[in-house]
Formats: C-alpha cells, structure tokens, sequence
C-alpha cells in the first residue's frame, strides 16, 4: 500500500517532492513544499525529540487512509500540546520519521494511514485534542506548580497549566499531574 510512496522518492513533484537524505543528519527523506522548505531538523534537538516523543504515543497506524486529518490540521494539535511551532513541511518530515507514510507524496497537505481514533483526534478530558505531554513516568524528577503574579506555573518551565479560571485561583492548585508544557511530572501534595 506504500507504493505511491517509494515510486514518487527522488522525482520532483507538483506540490510536494520527497527525497532520499543523502546526509549524516537527520531522517530517511527529506521534504520540500513548494516555498516551504523549513526542515524539522532545524528546530532545536530538544524540541524534536518532545515532538517525536509526543507523536509516538498520540498516533495509532492503520491499514486505510484517513481522509479527514491532514498534515496541516495535525501539525496545529501538535503545537498545541507540545509548543513547538513548525511548518507544514517540517511535520511532514517528522510523519517520515516516526513511520508514517503519505498515501499521495505529491500533495500539499498529506494524509496518512492513522486511525480516526488515535488519541491525537480525541478530545480529552482537558476539551482539547491529543494527550498531553505525560513526560516519562519513570523519570523521579519532579517539579511543583507553584502560584505566582496572580496564576499557577510550573516550577520547572514557567508554563502556566492554561486558560481556564481555575488555574488563576490561588485555593485551588492545577489538576495535571504532568506539566502540559514541559512534559515533567508534578508534586501531589
Ligand atoms: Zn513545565
């Protein structure tokens, strides 16, 4: 089912043209959309590997293509869970990297073989999509939201737990167990 794939590798596309990467770093391809052609390798190593990490356990691979998430969409609940902004592009080639292959390579906005019921299209407890960053839960570092100028934040990074009013309550100390930015896991007092 991924012969669409290796048959457009190395030929240059209408929208989209999909690579082999010839160099040392980096994934297996690389990408160019039209204009687009910021690559995920030049984000910062730490917020590619929160990006893979996140992917990894938000997206289920399926035998069918999934027609109604396209790269486009999927890169913004990205965004939102992890705070890593990138470009169209860029997602795409970090969809390569994880394993997930396009069904039609020459496509501005890619769809991929996922299941519609991969967590990552899930609204979550939270009313938002995708899980949020967990972090890993064997890691004994541990971090404290703690109520400062007004609002809760994360000892650890200063991202503050979201918009909702509650979070501004200083009797009331954030629900997450993991700090939805950073990822670290928080104190239970
Ligand atoms: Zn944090």
């Amino acid at each position: 089912m991924y012969n669409r794939f290796f048959d457009a590798l190395d030929k240059e596309g209408v929208e989209c043209t999909v690579r082999r990467n010839t160099g040392n770093i980096g994934g297996d391809y690389i990408v160019e959309t039209g204009n687009d052609r910021e690559h995920f390798t030049d984000l910062d190593l730490e917020a590619q590997e929160k990006c893979v990490e996140w992917l990894r356990y938000n997206l289920v691979p399926a035998g069918k293509v999934l027609h109604n998430h396209t790269s486009y969409g999927m890169k913004h609940i990205l965004q939102d869970r992890t705070n890593v902004y990138m470009t169209n592009n860029a997602f795409k080639e970090l969809m390569l990297l994880c394993g997930f292959y396009p069904s039609e390579p020459d496509t501005l906005n890619w769809t991929f073989y996922v299941k519609k019921t991969s967590p990552m299209f899930m609204t979550q407890a939270d009313g938002r999509q995708g899980l949020p960053m967990l972090g890993d839960p064997m890691d004994y570092h541990q971090a404290e939201w703690e109520y400062e100028h007004g609002s809760w934040q994360c000892s650890d990074c200063g991202g503050e737990p979201g918009g909702d009013s509650c979070w501004t309550d200083a009797e009331h100390t954030p629900v997450y167990a993991y700090c939805p930015n950073c990822g670290v896991k928080m104190k239970i007092h």
